[in-house]
């Protein structure tokens, strides 16, 4: 049970959304395929993963140093038998030759690889992904349905607060009851025209979340932090720069009311500095992961023991990303929540075709893996590379 072959290419995220800092319209994303020698079928298993959302391809790291390094490694430390496989040596392996520091030149290549992995093994077990996550880090306990938010309000061109509107009234027909969107992307008193008339829409406050994508000036924080800190909202997300963490304390002393940060960390080191210095209160706020930017799924097991010793539990916890595989890192750590961008990002955004939100939640299926062969559109184009 050993990985043959592992191919790579880089596809358009073909998007013209936009939030407070930058458009979406020229990022492209990797997909990897890794070819197995186990059958099923008389065909190989294959596992497939792509970059999340925000990022641009990683290909030449992958094809240059991670994939030749894993296919030097003894067979004992890839193996991709469920028993044996061993997240941990398969980091070691791809990361031979690699100094400490600068972990986002190969972190979301290694996590993209590290996640086609965990599809392969699963596939092979003919289990789902976040059951394979639940046998080895949390003693066999899945979530069943996960609560789903809908992110959603990017600016794009023409788009005023009628659309907006419309838009958070498609998300609320389909199924959503939280919904998030952009601010910092227009003027201060736009962005709170924005949320009033959404908060009109939903009812209550407590069903918004709203996300500067650190596009906000430190010196228009405060101004911020004092207009939408007692609106009652679900979440701030990303006030300041993601390594600034005085900028996200001193937002959060100033705000007050719940933030979420996180989504642009990318090590262990990264992640206990936001809880050591970022000013983050494990009883409200909220710290977004993205698994297959930081290094993957057996790197996100460490991450979550030293968030537990600082006090922080995955229900406080939130993968970024809305895609099978975020679902299956939910389920399987047991997050507080996952999240959706319907029509956001083509085939890349949104989970298995017959897969609909009740009331809010998801409830999972049985799927091999991650699930992707669930999801037509996407898996067209994955299949292909598979070779
Ligand atoms: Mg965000």
């Amino acid at each position: 049970m050993r990985i043959v072959d592992i191919h790579e290419i880089a596809v358009p995220l073909n998007s013209k959304l936009r939030n407070a800092v930058f458009s979406f319209e020229d990022m492209t994303t990797s997909i990897v395929a890794l070819v197995t020698d186990v059958t099923r079928g008389g065909k190989p298993i294959v596992g497939y993963a792509f970059n999340s959302t925000g990022r641009y391809a990683c290909g030449a790291q992958m094809r240059e140093r991670f994939i030749p390094r894993l296919q030097r490694a003894p067979a004992e430390h890839t193996t991709l038998d469920p028993q044996s496989f061993d997240p941990d040596l398969i980091l070691k392996a791809m990361m031979v030759g690699e100094k400490p520091g600068g972990d986002i030149e190969r972190s979301v290549g290694i996590g993209t690889i590290e996640n086609a992995i965990w599809d392969a093994v699963a596939k092979i077990a003919d289990v789902p992904v976040y059951k394979l996550i639940a046998d080895r880090y949390r003693d066999g306990k899945y979530e069943k349905q996960m609560f789903c938010y809908v992110g959603g309000g990017w600016y794009s061109p023409g788009k005023g607060i009628a659309e907006l509107v419309d838009e958070m009234h498609g998300h609320l027909d389909r199924g959503y009851t939280l919904v998030k969107i952009k601010v910092g992307g227009a003027p201060l008193d736009e962005d709170v025209k924005r949320l009033e008339a959404v908060a009109k829409l939903v009812g209550n406050p407590g069903q918004i979340a709203v996300d500067a994508n650190c596009g906000i000036a430190p010196r228009q924080r405060p101004a911020y932090a004092k207009a939408l800190g007692p609106m009652g909202l679900s979440w701030f997300e990303e006030p300041a720069h993601p390594v600034d963490f005085q900028g996200n304390a001193d937002f959060i002393e100033a705000y007050g009311a719940p933030v979420a940060t996180g989504e642009n960390l990318f090590s262990i080191e990264d992640y206990r500095n936001l809880a050591r210095h970022g000013g983050m209160r494990p009883d409200r706020d909220i710290i977004q992961i993205d698994i297959p930017q930081s290094y993957g799924i057996g790197t996100t097991s460490r991450i979550l023991a030293m968030l537990r010793k600082n006090g922080w539990s995955e229900a406080s916890i939130l993968p970024h990303g809305g895609n099978m595989m975020s679902l299956n890192h939910s389920a399987g750590f047991g997050f507080g929540m996952c999240e959706a961008y319907p029509d956001a990002f083509g085939v890349f955004s949104g989970y298995a075709d017959d897969l609909k939100v009740e009331n809010g939640y998801l409830t999972l299926g049985d799927w091999p893996g991650m699930g992707f062969e669930r999801q037509n559109n996407l898996y067209a184009l994955m299949k292909p590379i598979s070779g």
